[in-house]
């Protein structure tokens, strides 16, 4: 999956600390020292975790990562992502039915059951068809959820398929500290113990000269596996079925050592922005995909104020 991680995490407050994990507020508490109550701070964390999707938004636009993992701001739901989200809930369930009954008209079958469940689990999506009152634009959207989870089968066979994990939660400490978290959308394990771990996208595969970008989430994953079981993936397997096309890497152990000098270089990044406060804006073409324009100084708006302790450049003092 594209992974935002929906995981959280408990904080040493008590609050929950969603994906990314920043906390957002400075709180206050009691503590008693010589024998008097003397207020405490406990001081705003810096993001305690990376996953691929806030490295890719960090990598995208220092900016947009303050927004959605400091500031949290609200983002509307989107058509493609709320599909993607769709088309995976119904890849995962399919594997629940025994192999021989795995078809595609099964697998038809539960988009509805889906939708309906993500409708509960997520009301926010309803608004993407709040101004359908015919449902004509929603039978589209749910013709191509259609399309795309019929074209799976035109790439992989799930009647020959037994996953050892499906969207599986993965967590691991890098000796430095950084926590790296992600999503798996599957891990198949062979017989010999060689594992592959494979990730659904619902849009178009990237041209040859952008592969490198599509395998990094691929590479982090591997790296996450590696940390948690001694276990380099013998291969990643990106599956667009937007395009009905599959990308393989097979990994050695330079690629891992390589991603994680690039995490570690990353997080250095996101610990100075976060102390200093400076997220600067990166204008691309992506612009027109953020949310966040009417913040963005590069489009004449203003950020919140920011709600972390600042030090000065330079400075050692937060
Ligand atoms: S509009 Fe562009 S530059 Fe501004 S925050 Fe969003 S991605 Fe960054």
């Amino acid at each position: 999956m594209d992974s935002s991680i929906e995981g959280a995490t408990e904080a040493p407050s008590g609050d929950t600390v969603p994906e990314g994990g920043a906390f957002t507020q400075v709180t206050v508490v009691s503590a008693t020292a010589g024998g008097s109550d003397i207020p405490a701070v406990a001081v705003a964390a810096a993001p305690a975790s990376l996953s691929p999707s806030r490295a890719g938004d960090f990598m995208q636009c220092p900016l947009l990562y303050r927004f959605r993992v400091i500031d949290r701001l609200p983002e509307k739901p989107s058509e493609a992502a709320t599909r993607g989200t769709l088309v995976h809930a119904v890849l995962e369930r399919l594997f629940d039915a025994p192999a021989a009954e795995r078809t595609a008209p099964r697998a038809k079958s539960l988009i509805p059951g889906q939708w309906e469940r993500l409708r509960e689990t997520r009301p926010e999506v309803a608004e993407l068809f709040a101004d359908d009152p015919e449902g004509e634009r929603l039978a589209g959207w749910l013709g191509e959820a259609e399309r795309l989870v019929e074209r799976w089968f035109s790439l992989e066979d799930p009647t020959r398929l037994e996953p050892a994990e499906r969207e599986m939660f993965v967590e691991a400490e890098l000796e430095s500290g950084l926590r790296l978290r992600g999503i798996i959308d599957r891990v198949d394990v062979a017989p010999t113990g060689e594992v592959r771990i494979v990730d659904y996208k619902t849009g178009k595969a990237p041209r040859p000269e952008y592969a490198e970008g599509a395998l990094f989430q691929m590479k982090f994953y591997a790296l996450v596996v590696w940390r948690l079981k001694r276990v380099i993936p013998r291969r990643l397997q990106l599956v667009y079925l937007g395009s009905g096309d599959v990308l393989t890497y097979d990994p050695v152990l330079a690629d891992l050592e390589r991603v994680e000098r690039k995490l570690l270089a990353l997080w250095e990044a996101i610990r100075q922005a976060t102390e200093t406060g400076d997220w600067r804006p990166r204008p691309t073409k992506l612009c027109g995909w953020c949310d966040h324009q009417a913040h963005c100084p590069e489009f004449g708006g203003t950020p919140p104020p920011y709600p972390l302790p600042v030090r000065a450049a330079g400075s050692g003092a937060v």
